[in-house]
């Protein structure tokens, strides 16, 4: 099979994301991919998630270069209204696209980029 090219995404995991990405994945044997938060203040929240769109480890909190997250976050826990983006790092091979949209929809509660 011919590898995909790659495209133009509209987000990319930075390295430092990629490597708790792949621990996640590791550590997750049910997990298709990993949701990332990006809260404003720096912090990561990240949890695998399964086919179903479920959880499939904890919810783990991070920040880079720090070695414990943002007084503000262990306030709020990352509160929502703080987060900047999120999207989810899909483990190899990706799930079909129906399913990731489904999966999207769940754990993130919106759909995929909206469609313009
Ligand atoms: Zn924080």
């Amino acid at each position: 099979m011919p590898k995909p090219k790659k495209k133009k995404s509209s987000w990319a995991p930075e390295r430092g994301e990629e490597a708790m990405v792949g621990g996640i994945m590791e550590g997750s044997p049910d997990a298709v991919g990993v949701a990332v938060i990006r809260l404003d203040c720096g912090c990561r929240k990240m949890a695998a998630v399964d086919k179903n769109g479920d959880p499939a480890s904890e919810i783990i909190m991070y920040r880079a270069k720090a070695e414990s997250i943002c007084d503000r976050c262990k306030k709020d826990n990352g509160a929502f209204h703080r987060v900047t983006e999120q999207f989810i790092a899909w483990g190899t091979p990706r799930p079909p696209a129906p399913d990731r949209e489904r999966i999207i929809a769940k754990v993130l509660g919106t759909t995929s980029s909206a469609s313009h």
